[in-house]
C-alpha cells in the first residue's frame, strides 16, 4: 500500500493537481454547481434551477453600464483580452448576462408598443428562458479601434481580419464561437463572430473549435461517449461529483476528481475484472483519482474509506485509485455510477 501512495502522489503532480498545494484558500478550489455545458437555444429551455445557482459578477460593459457575468467566465475573459491587446486587438464586453425575468419585461414592453407589436417582438427578441444569454456564459463582444467603439452587427461581420485572430484565442481561456457561419439550420441563429461562450474546459472548447462543430453537434457526440475522450472524462466528473455529494450530502464542501484512465472495448474484453461487471456497449469503465473536503473533522474516518487518507496540511481527504462504470439508463437518459471502488 505505501508504494501505491508514492505512485498516486506522482500521478498527481503529473496531473498538476496538487500544483497549489501550498495554498490552502478554500475559494482557488473549482466547485462545478451548474453543468458549463448547458445547452440553451430556441428549442432548449434554461433549466429551472439555473438562475439560483449561478455565481454572477458585477461589471462594467464598453459604456460603463453595470452588467453581470459568470464568474469562471468572466476570470478567462479578462486573460483573452489581456492576450489579444498584446497582439494589438482590443475587445470590450457589450451584452452579457440577461435575466429571464428581465427578457420577459423587454417582452412585455416592445409588445405593448404599437410601432413594434407581437409580430415584430417574436422576431427580434427571444422568447423568455430560451436566451443563452440567461446562463451568463455567453458574453457578446465589441472592438476599440483607434479610440472608438467598434459595435454595430454589420461593421463587426465584414472586419474579418480582427475576429479571425480573436476566434484563435478563444479555445486556450475555454471560450467557443457559438454560431457558426453556414450553420444556422443546427443553431437557429445566423453567424455572429461577436458572441463567445464559456464552456468550462479548455480541452473542451479546443475539440469544439478545432472541429469547427456547433455546441448542438458536440453535445450529440457526448451521447457517443466511447469515441469521445474528453467527453467521457467530463461526464464521469460531473457524474461522480453528484454521486459523491448524494452519498455524503453536509459532509463535504468539495471533491475534485482526476480521470486517469479510461478502458477501450478491446481493453475491457481482456481484463476479467471488468469484463465480469457485464458492461453495457455505452457504459464507461474508468479509473479515476479523487479527494475529498471534509466540512467537519469529524467526519474524516469515514470519508476515508476505503483507503484514503488525510491530508492534515491540505485539510482534505486524498484517495487511491479507484475503478468504476459510468453506466448510461437509455430510457431516462441519464449517467450514474455502478460498481464504484471494486476489484482494485
Ligand atoms: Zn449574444
Amino acid at each position: 500500500m505505501k508504494k501505491k501512495k508514492i505512485l498516486f502522489a506522482a500521478t498527481l503532480l503529473s496531473a498538476g493537481i496538487f500544483a497549489c498545494a501550498c495554498n490552502t484558500n478554500k475559494t482557488a478550489v473549482k466547485k462545478i454547481n451548474y453543468d458549463y455545458l448547458v445547452l440553451v437555444n430556441k428549442y432548449s429551455k434554461l433549466p429551472d434551477d439555473w438562475e439560483k445557482n449561478i455565481e454572477l459578477v458585477d461589471v462594467k460593459n464598453a459604456w460603463d453600464e453595470d452588467i453581470k457575468v459568470e464568474k469562471e467566465a468572466y476570470e478567462n475573459y479578462k486573460k483573452l483580452k489581456q492576450e489579444l491587446k498584446k497582439e494589438g486587438v482590443n475587445i470590450e464586453l457589450d451584452s452579457v448576462y440577461r435575466s429571464v425575468k428581465e427578457q420577459q419585461e423587454l417582452w412585455d414592453e416592445w409588445s405593448k408598443d404599437p410601432e413594434k407589436g407581437i409580430e415584430y417582438v417574436k422576431k427580434y427578441v427571444a422568447t423568455p428562458g430560451y436566451s443563452e444569454h440567461h446562463t451568463g456564459l455567453a458574453i457578446d463582444i465589441c472592438l476599440k479601434k483607434d479610440g472608438k467603439l467598434v459595435y454595430e452587427n454589420d461593421d463587426m461581420i465584414s472586419d474579418r481580419k480582427t475576429f479571425a485572430k480573436i476566434h484563435k484565442k478563444l479555445s486556450k481561456y475555454g471560450f467557443i464561437l457559438r454560431y457558426l457561419e453556414n450553420k444556422d439550420d443546427i443553431t437557429g441563429y445566423a453567424y455572429e463572430p461577436w458572441h463567445l461562450r464559456y464552456v468550462g474546459s479548455k480541452n473542451v472548447a479546443k475539440e469544439i473549435m478545432n472541429k469547427n462543430i456547433t455546441l448542438e453537434e458536440y453535445l450529440g457526440s457526448i451521447k457517443d461517449i466511447n469515441n469521445n475522450k474528453e467527453a467521457a472524462k467530463y461526464q464521469i466528473e460531473k457524474t461522480l461529483q453528484k454521486y459523491f455529494e448524494d452519498i455524503y450530502k453536509d459532509k463535504i464542501i468539495n471533491s475534485r476528481f482526476n480521470v486517469t484512465k479510461i478502458y477501450t472495448h478491446e481493453e475491457i474484453k481482456k481484463n476479467e475484472t471488468i469484463k465480469s461487471l457485464k458492461i453495457g456497449k455505452k457504459d464507461v469503465a474508468f479509473e479515476v483519482t479523487y479527494q475529498l473536503q471534509p466540512t467537519d473533522e469529524s467526519d474524516i474516518n469515514e470519508l476515508m474509506i476505503p483507503n484514503g487518507e488525510y491530508d492534515q496540511e491540505l485539510g482534505w481527504v486524498i484517495n487511491i485509485n479507484r475503478l468504476g462504470i459510468l453506466k448510461y439508463n437509455e430510457k431516462k437518459g441519464i449517467y450514474s455510477i455502478k460498481n464504484f471502488g471494486t476489484g482494485w
